[in-house]
């Protein structure tokens, strides 16, 4: 898998990267995480790993024994309850040990598993510098022109770059609605540009808390996370230092309509920023990555997008989509950029084989499987738009970005328009729903398993027939 190639020394030095001037606050000064591989090439945190245990108890046995073993000197903390057990970080003084705990851990009888605290990737493509039309000189012949959009008009100026809303009919879906503020998604990634001129209206804002007092207002156990929370820093302040999370989430739901710049595929949600990846790179941590979905699913959240990957298989991680899952919430997933087959090489989230989990592979403007997409005919479960995909990024900019990432929040934005109109509609049905609706694409057949890409406009038919007149409006 891609990520898997990474060098240890690139990926150290990723880790120490530099911010941006523009940003609300300064990112890195956390001493960066020292980061190596498995033995079969997944990144991990030096010395940490994730443990499942019964008990408080049961841990303190084992890491006593560990001490007696093998002379490991650890420090603990809690990550997550899940199914009977609670997970726990343990760090190792040494790092070297970290092998040898991992192993005596998953023999021990106080112990329901052990596993590396893996390390996780954005899932665009390296390539930034795709031209944005309207940039006159700067267009180039290869960039996709798209014909012009179908009624209603929106007054967007970038619009008439976006291919992919066309493609997937959103057009033809704001006609019964254009998304809602009821709507909660979480945007779990490099954090969002909160403030930007296209997103601000869209984010969400934690009804329970009052902003700046140092209160954890509504007992959640975070102080004033007012749109979101910062896992990877441990703030309040969300805030995108990479670009990546900010485009996802104006694919999702950019104001629509207001003059400036993009539309989402919703015009209108709430978007709460749940960052745990950051940097140049976009990397973040397992132990992250679960305490964001635990965030999502504690407060509210319908719908999760989650345009990143890497990884080995993960039961924390396991545990935690899981949850969400029996609480109805879908969990949409990149299926990753390494144009290999999934059903032969697990991608992670992605992979999950769980009823809330949706796998979304990319296409360009003329419908074909990007050359990095990953697929897999069993994995992998449509495809929507993500090459060339002109979305919002910090700064009040835009930009065009490829890979599975911006696929993925298309997905995202198709189910926040039917739960806007459906309110009631659970992960189970939201996927049915988005599956059945697909149009089916001759190069598609094999490589994802409803061969097709995502078409909103035929899942609200769909839903029509199944659920009734849509709930219009806003
Ligand atoms: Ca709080
Ligand atoms: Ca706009």
């Amino acid at each position: 898998m891609k990520i898997a190639i990474r060098s240890v020394a690139s990926v150290l030095a990723i880790a120490a990267a530099s911010t941006l001037g523009f940003l609300g606050k300064a990112h890195g000064s956390r001493t960066p995480k020292q980061i190596a591989l498995t033995e079969d090439g997944y990144p991990y945190v030096r010395g940490e790993y994730l443990v499942k245990v019964r008990s408080s108890a049961a841990l303190e046995r084992l890491l006593e024994s560990q001490y007696e073993t093998i002379g490991a000197v650890a420090r603990k903390s809690p990550v997550m309850s899940a199914n009977n057990g609670t997970w726990y970080k343990v760090n190792l003084a040494d790092d070297y040990k970290l092998r040898d705990a991992i192993l005596s851990a998953r023999e021990s009888a106080d112990v329901l598993y052990a596993e590396p605290n893996y390390v996780y990737y954005t899932s665009n493509e390296p390539e930034k510098n795709i031209p944005m039309p309207g940039n006159k000189g700067k267009g180039g012949p290869d960039y996709q022109e798209a014909p012009a959009l179908p009624v209603p008009p929106v007054e967007d100026p970038q619009v008439s770059g976006m291919y992919g809303l066309n493609k997937i009919g959103a057009p033809q879906a704001w006609q019964i609605i254009n998304g809602s503020a009821k709507v909660l998604v979480a945007d779990i990634d490099t954090g969002i540009d909160y403030n930007h001129q296209d997103l601000i209206n869209n984010i969400w804002h934690n009804p329970g808390e009052i902003p700046g007092d140092g209160i954890d207002n509504d007992g959640n156990g975070y102080i004033d996370d007012v749109v979101g929370w910062d896992f990877r820093d441990k703030d309040a302040r969300p805030f995108d230092d990479n670009s990546h999370g900010s485009h996802t989430a104006g694919t999702i739901a950019a104001t629509g309509g207001n003059g400036i710049g993009v539309s989402g595929v919703a015009q209108q949600a709430s978007i709460m920023s749940l960052r745990f990846l950051g940097g140049t790179q976009g990397s973040g941590t397992l132990e992250d990555a679960i305490k964001a979905i635990e965030y999502a699913t504690d407060n509210g959240a319908q719908i999760m997008s989650n345009s990143w990957g890497g990884g080995g298989f993960s039961q924390a991680m396991f545990d935690a989509i899981s949850r969400a899952n029996d609480k109805g919430i879908l969990f949409v997933a990149a299926a990753g950029n390494s144009g290999t087959d999934n059903d032969k090489q697990a991608q992670y989230p992605a992979n999950y084989e769980l009823p809330n989990v949706l796998s979304v592979a990319a296409t360009d403007s003329a419908d074909k499987l990007a050359s990095f997409s990953c697929f897999g005919l069993k994995t992998v479960h449509l495809a929507a738009p993500g090459v060339k995909i002109i979305s919002t990024i910090p700064g009040n900019q835009y930009q065009a970005l490829s890979g599975t990432s911006m696929a993925t929040p298309h997905v995202t934005g198709a189910a926040v328009l039917l739960k806007a109109a459906y309110p009631n509609l659970k992960a189970k049905e939201l996927k049915a729903l988005l599956m059945d609706s697909v149009e089916k694409i001759p190069g598609l057949n094999g490589k994802v398993s409803t061969s097709g890409r995502l078409n909103i406009s035929k899942a609200f038919a769909i839903a029509r027939a199944n659920f009734g007149e849509a709930k219009t409006g806003n």
